[in-house]
């Protein structure tokens, strides 16, 4: 089953593609953590990035789609992906599906999970204490709202007429959450 989680940062997509990925034995597919990757290793495209990144803004779709096109390619991963932050543009989402299709797969469904900027920034002040990640100063948090928001709307407008787009409030607790998806897996 392929899987795409959608929302702003701190809806909890990570949490629960971690679940599902034990759950259904598949591979969460996080471009956070391969960019993160990418900056620890000090390649190419980390050096590239690393500013974008911690200010909050969003990569290069060109960087973000080749990371991510090898994955949806690679046969040992064949529909057991869980996308977790991508796709996060309009342009993510038109080659990402144009990808599913080549690679004879198709998408099961769409979480949205949808949470106030409210609970997001009192959610990633207390990440921020656990993971210590550079992005999350609330400044950068706010940033990182606002790109979600202005660049996203397209994206929401392309999946959301789909019948297997399911919104999830992403302000209940995690469990809660895990529940509602695991109903409409039905597993
Ligand atoms: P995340 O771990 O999903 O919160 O992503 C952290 C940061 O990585 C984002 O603020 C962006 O700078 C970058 N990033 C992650 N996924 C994408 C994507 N699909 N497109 C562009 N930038 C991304």
């Amino acid at each position: 089953m392929n899987i795409i989680l959608f929302g702003p940062p701190g809806a909890g997509k990570g949490t629960q593609a971690k679940y599902l990925e034990k759950k259904l034995n598949n591979f969460q597919l996080s471009t956070g953590d391969m960019l993160r990757d990418e900056i620890k290793k000090d390649t190419e495209i980390g050096k590239k990035i690393i500013s974008y990144m911690n200010e909050g803004k969003f990569v290069d779709d060109d960087i973000v789609n080749s990371l991510m096109k090898k994955v949806i390619f690679d046969s040992n991963k064949k529909g057991k992906l869980i996308f977790d932050g991508y796709p996060r543009t309009l342009e993510q989402a038109k080659n990402l599906n144009l990808w599913i299709n080549d690679s004879n797969q198709k998408i099961d469904f769409i979480f949205f999970l949808n949470v106030s900027k409210e609970i997001i920034i009192q959610r990633i002040e207390k990440r921020k204490i656990i993971e210590k990640r550079s992005d999350d100063d609330l400044d950068t948090i706010l940033r990182r709202y606002d790109t979600y928001i202005e660049t996203t709307k397209p994206v929401l407008d392309y999946y959301s007429g789909q019948t297997n787009f399911k919104e999830i409030d992403g302000g209940l607790k995690i469990n809660e959450i895990t529940a509602k998806i695991n109903e409409i897996l039905n597993v």
